[in-house]
């Protein structure tokens, strides 16, 4: 685990840095708002979704560098996605970044680097936000998402 505990550090610092996706979407057909009071982070989720496959995704708003990373790696992972496996995604991230089902990094790819939160609990929120908002938006709840 040591190892993957320093790419998680690593992809956080490159993703908390350098955001992809980060901006408006225009033409966007799905979006929601994700807040975490608990650490501050605000994020407006942006989605461009043809027939039943997700073909755009950006976010703006403002987070830590965990928030900001997170929503940087989503954005990028549920591009070419179809909404059924964005829906499953969700739960798996979830399930890895709360220690709840451990990583297969054949399914997760990249993102089983976030297992590495579960070891900080306070971080989970952070870590988590985007994947909720992601789930809202493609539900098309208009409720905004609090991860209180
Ligand atoms: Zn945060």
């Amino acid at each position: 685990m040591d190892e993957l505990r320093d790419l998680y550090q690593e992809m956080i610092l490159d993703h908390g840095k350098n955001p992809r996706n980060q901006g408006r979407l225009d033409g966007s057909t799905h979006a929601a708002d994700g807040h975490n009071p608990l650490c501050g982070d605000m994020l407006h989720l942006m989605l461009t979704v043809d027939g039943d496959t997700v073909t755009d995704a950006r976010f703006d708003g403002q987070g830590c560098a965990i928030s900001t990373a997170s929503a940087s790696m989503m954005t990028d992972v549920v591009k070419g996605m179809s909404l059924h496996d964005v829906k499953q995604l969700v739960r798996t991230f979830i399930g890895v970044a709360t220690g709840e089902i451990s990583p297969d990094p054949a399914e997760l790819g990249k993102l089983a680097v976030f297992s590495g939160v579960s070891e900080f609990p306070a971080r989970v929120k952070c870590a988590t936000l985007s994947w909720r908002t992601v789930e809202a938006a493609i539900s098309e709840s208009n409720d905004p998402i609090t991860t209180e």
